[in-house]
Formats: structure tokens, C-alpha cells, sequence
């Protein structure tokens, strides 16, 4: 018997509570079980993974697998803890592929619940199974029968942990986070085949897909609703590369419920991630509405640390701004303009602007027809009147200070508020203003350029090519870094920070083909520069975006005559007029 003394000595932990100890990290709830055993069945090299479930896993759950299998005198090794055949150094650990590495599941698995392991590798006559029945000895392993591949069957999940298995839910509730498990199970591995059967009932069965077929898994799992404004991503750069689908739907979701994406094929939910992919879809969608994405990035093992969290699902990245900037580049460039996301935002901040007007208006939501992906930036304001003059007074009376972005209509005019006025700034003119003032002071003093994240290649004519080597020089001053790829192509590496928010593509092309004399002053290549800007954004600013290029503009304009060219200041009469109120 213990005393009281003697229980404060220092002793080992029997292997069974230490085991129920790490039960408690990883094993929360049938779902968890299963994510151990998919993994496990993965890493394995499956190319077919069966799951059977009784009753949300609370009763029984089945992961059968065509695996390499688990040689005869390692089976009861399997089911100890700490030992993995996954990896044997810290040097392993740093170039982690393979999904488990703790070699602690099976073992905590096997702590609180009633478990069988049966397996036969390709050099095995037989199989063998081993059993554990939440006792911390390992009992001895015995022949049976089994195709190559391994089994594991979990029964009566938290039978000895009457405190765990208070915390599960519905079997409904448990049948979910199953379902999620295994669906994010079977986008992260196309090439493998799943079946999911619960209560006898077969739930689902993905077939194992090809490369090519990769988006029919997508969705085979996420649904048809979410194929029909699918954009494809595959974007690269130095030693990271970001695959997948994202939705192009202003709409939104309403939920997060089709957000995966994949690190090194493991399905993680990390916060520097998820920061990129909402700024990326900042200004497109509206407030409250979700982003669906299915995406795969692989990058170096040495470069990520998955070792963080111990369900796994936060990541530390060496080089975390650049992971960060790269996803927001890379899928902006895939994500339409936000015009529909205007006319939300104008219907949730309609009131606020129409009682500027000294009128309450109910608004009539615009229908924009806008082809994303085609003429991205075409503004396109249905019922949209040219403002006549007479209906504007002089913009340069407020001060630019406390002015605050209403909202952004036709991805062109941002409506903003200061004071008692509502102003409208054409962001096209803004853009060309700001390049003009910007290009001007790179070539009277020395050029800040810095490379972009994306180099960005462009298909030239031979006398496009020609025109542009006549101006390398000019280029050089003013922080544009290009280079010849081929006899068709060149390649833009460097350009200072205000044309990187460009289509450089479509600048460079406009310039060289409104360009007819190489014998242009510099002054005169400016203010062409600037001209071409014009409406050539790589993509929307967002919000936060937008409130630099105010303040830029102030810096460099306010109070100069060409100031006035970009505000309007509207009447109540106006505004209706522009923002499609009715009465
Ligand atoms: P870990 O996956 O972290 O190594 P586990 O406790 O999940 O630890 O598994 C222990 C070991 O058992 C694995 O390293 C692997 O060698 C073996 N194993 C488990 N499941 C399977 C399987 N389905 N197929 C082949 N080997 C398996
Ligand atoms: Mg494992």
C-alpha cells in the first residue's frame, strides 16, 4: 500500500499511463484516431486506403491499407511507444517527409482502446496480428491472414478512460470531424484511392486519379458547386511552388468549410498562411464572406518546421515574409477584380453615404457584368452618367487629411469621405501621377529599385526588342532591371515599388508600341511612362493599399494644379447619379 510519504518519492511512470499521458495530446476523439492511422497508411505507400466506422468510430473503426506492410519481428515494436521506423537522427527530423514521426500513436492509441494490428509485407509468408487492449505490456504478435498491407482495428475507443469518453459527442458530431479527416486525407493524396463506410453504409469512394485528373478529386470532395468559378494556380519561385484551385467567386462562402491547403502534403492550418490568403482576397470579398481553396505548396523540408504543434497543424517557416508575400502575389494574380464586392459593400455603407446627401435613399443593388480574367480592369458602372461639371465644385477646399474610403466602384473611381464632402479620385489618374512624380525623381537622382517577387516575362516583336535595348540605359537610371531571354522574350527582374503595382506586361508593351523615336528626351519617355500607366494595375489595391497611395499622393501633389484633375466633389444630386440610388 502507498503512504503519504512514499507517494511523493520519485518514481517511472507505468508505461501504460505514460502512454495515456501522450494518449491525452493526441488521441482527443475517433477523428483524431483516424487522422494517426491515414497517415500511418500513407506514409506506407498505400495506393488504397479503406476506412469502415461504426457508429461515428465510438464503436469501431477500420483502416485497411495495400501499404508495404510491417515485417513480423517489428509488430510489436509498432505498437510501443517511441519507436518509428520513420526516422533515426535529429538530421531525419530536419528533413522530414513522411507524415507521423513521433512513433507514439499507435502506442497511445493502443493505451485506450481495444486494438488489433494485422500486416504482411511482400517477403512474408503470412500475415501477423498483435493485439492491445489498453494494458501497457505488449502481448505476443500471432499468424493470420492478410493480404500485403496492414489493418488496424480500434474498438471501443476510451473503454478504460471513462473521463475521455464523457467528451464525445453525438455520433453525427463525431461522424463529421471523421468525414473531415478523411477528406482532407484524400485531397492531399489524389494518386491513392479512399473508401469511406460508416454504419455498413458506403459514404464515399474516391478514385485514385491521376496527375492530370487531380481537379476530378478536388471535386470529388469538394463538390460541383465549387468546379464552376475554379481558377487554377501554379505559381513558383526559387525552392517554393504553390499549386491548386482557388474560387474565384465574389460571393464567398459563408463558412470556412473549403479551405485546405497542403504543406509538403500535410494538411496544416497556419495563421501566417491563412493571413495571406484572406489579404490576398481582401478587397474581393465582402466582409464576413470566406475564401474556398484547395492548394499544395512544396518547398524544401529545411526550410519549414513541422515540429511545432502536436497535432501538426502549425508551421515556422526560415523565411516567413517572403512565404507570406508569395502566396498574396501569387494568388492575386489568379483572383478577378472585386466589382461585385463593391456593390455589397455599397449596400451595407449606402445609408451612411446617402444621409450625406441629406436624403435617406434605399439602394438598388448594381448588376455588374464583368468577365473576370479579361479586361480585369475595364470599369464597368452600370447606369453610370459622366459627371457634368457644373455638378462638381472645386475638390482642392477639403483638406486631404481626414478622408475615409467608402468604397471602390468599377475597380477605377474610389468614393471617399472628408468632412461634409464625398469625393470620388479616379485611382487610373492617381496611378499615372504617382508614376510620373516618381519616374521623375528616379532619374534626377539614383534609382531605388528592388526585384520582384515574380519576375515577369514579356513576349516582345523584333522591333519592340530593338526599341527597348535602344532605351537599356534610360531603363537602368530609372530602376527597371530587364534581360533578353530569348530572340522573342525578355524578362523584367527589377523595377522600383510603384510600377511593381503595374501590369508590366501590358506598360512595357503600350510604351514600345506608342514609342516611335528612340530619340525622345527623358523627360518626354516620363511623361509616356506615366501616360501608359494609366489603368494597368496588376490587381486591385486593397484597402490598406489604398491608403498609401492617398498619402503618396498628398506628399506629391496636394496643392499643385494637377491635384484638382483628380477629385470630384459631389453633390447629393450627383452621388445618386453615380452610386445608382433610387429614391
Ligand atoms: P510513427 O508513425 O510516428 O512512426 P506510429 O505509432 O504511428 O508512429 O507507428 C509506429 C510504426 O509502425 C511506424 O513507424 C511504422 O513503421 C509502423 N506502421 C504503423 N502503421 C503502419 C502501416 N499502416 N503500414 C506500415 N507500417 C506501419
Ligand atoms: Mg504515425
Amino acid at each position: 500500500m502507498m503512504n503519504s510519504s512514499s507517494s511523493k518519492r520519485i518514481h517511472f511512470l507505468s508505461e501504460q499511463l505514460a502512454n495515456q499521458i501522450a494518449a491525452g495530446e493526441v488521441v482527443e476523439r475517433p477523428a483524431s484516431v483516424l487522422k494517426e492511422l491515414l497517415e500511418n497508411a500513407l506514409d506506407a505507400g498505400a495506393t488504397q486506403v479503406d476506412v469502415e466506422v461504426e457508429k461515428g468510430g465510438m464503436v469501431s473503426m477500420v483502416v485497411r491499407d495495400n501499404g508495404h506492410g510491417i515485417h513480423a519481428d517489428d509488430m510489436a515494436l509498432a505498437i510501443s511507444r517511441h519507436a518509428t521506423s520513420k526516422i533515426d537522427s535529429l538530421a531525419d527530423l530536419e528533413a522530414l517527409f513522411s507524415l507521423g514521426f513521433r512513433g507514439e500513436a499507435l502506442a497511445s492509441i493502443g493505451s485506450v482502446s481495444r486494438m488489433k494490428l494485422s500486416s504482411r509485407t511482400m517477403e512474408s509468408e503470412h500475415a501477423w496480428s498483435i493485439e492491445a487492449q489498453g494494458r501497457g505490456s505488449v502481448a505476443q504478435e500471432f499468424p493470420a491472414t492478410h493480404p500485403i498491407g496492414s489493418s488496424i482495428e480500434v474498438r471501443e475507443l476510451f473503454f478504460n478512460t471513462p473521463a475521455r469518453r464523457k467528451f464525445l459527442r453525438s455520433e453525427k458530431t463525431e461522424f463529421n470531424h471523421l468525414e473531415d479527416v478523411f477528406k482532407r486525407a484524400a485531397l492531399s493524396r489524389p494518386q491513392v484511392g479512399f473508401t469511406l463506410t460508416h454504419n455498413q453504409r458506403q459514404v464515399h469512394r474516391y478514385r485514385a486519379r491521376c496527375a492530370e485528373e487531380q481537379i476530378q478529386r478536388v471535386t470529388d470532395v469538394c463538390g460541383k458547386a465549387f468546379a464552376v468559378e475554379l481558377e487554377a494556380v501554379d505559381e513558383s519561385l526559387d525552392e517554393v511552388s504553390l499549386r491548386g484551385w482557388v474560387s474565384a467567386s465574389r460571393e464567398g462562402r459563408s463558412s470556412t468549410d473549403l479551405q485546405y491547403f497542403f504543406l509538403n502534403g500535410r494538411m496544416v492550418r497556419d495563421k501566417l498562411i491563412q493571413h495571406a490568403i484572406r489579404q490576398a482576397y481582401e478587397t474581393m470579398l465582402p466582409a464576413g464572406r470566406h475564401a474556398a481553396y484547395v492548394l499544395y505548396m512544396e518547398l524544401t523540408a529545411s526550410e519549414v518546421d513541422v515540429n511545432v504543434h502536436p497535432t501538426k497543424h502549425e508551421v515556422r517557416f526560415q523565411q516567413s515574409r517572403k512565404i507570406h508575400d508569395f502566396i498574396v502575389v501569387a494568388l492575386r494574380r489568379h483572383l478577378p477584380v472585386q466589382v461585385e464586392q463593391d456593390s455589397q459593400a455599397l449596400a451595407s455603407e449606402g445609408q451612411q453615404v446617402a444621409e450625406l446627401g441629406g436624403a435617406t435613399y434605399s439602394l438598388r443593388k448594381p448588376v455588374f457584368a464583368s468577365e473576370h480574367g479579361q479586361a480585369r480592369y475595364a470599369a464597368h458602372v452600370p447606369n453610370y452618367a459622366p459627371p457634368q461639371p457644373s455638378q462638381f465644385t472645386d475638390g482642392n477646399r477639403s483638406s486631404a487629411d481626414e478622408q475615409r474610403i467608402l468604397t471602390i466602384i468599377g475597380g477605377r473611381f474610389v468614393l471617399l469621405q472628408s468632412n461634409e464632402h464625398v469625393r470620388v479620385l479616379d485611382s487610373f489618374y492617381a496611378d499615372q501621377l504617382l508614376v510620373k512624380h516618381e519616374l521623375s525623381a528616379l532619374d534626377a537622382t539614383s534609382s531605388i529599385s528592388s526585384p520582384l517577387i515574380f519576375p515577369v516575362q514579356i513576349d516582345l516583336s523584333t522591333s519592340q526588342l530593338a526599341l527597348l535595348e535602344s532605351l537599356h540605359d534610360v531603363f537602368a537610371r530609372l530602376g527597371i532591371i530587364w534581360e533578353q531571354v530569348d530572340e522573342q522574350r525578355v524578362r523584367i527582374n527589377a523595377a522600383p515599388q510603384i510600377l511593381q503595382q503595374l501590369d508590366l506586361q501590358a506598360w512595357l508593351q503600350d510604351i514600345l508600341n506608342r514609342f516611335v523615336s528612340d530619340s525622345a528626351t527623358s523627360k518626354a519617355l516620363i511623361t509616356l511612362m506615366a501616360t501608359a500607366a494609366m489603368g494597368k494595375r496588376r490587381y486591385l489595391l486593397n484597402q490598406t493599399e489604398l491608403g498609401i497611395v492617398l498619402r503618396q499622393l498628398k506628399e506629391v501633389v496636394y496643392g499643385k494644379d494637377e491635384h484638382k484633375a483628380l477629385w470630384l466633389t459631389l453633390d447629393s444630386a450627383a452621388l445618386t447619379r453615380l452610386m445608382n440610388l433610387s429614391p
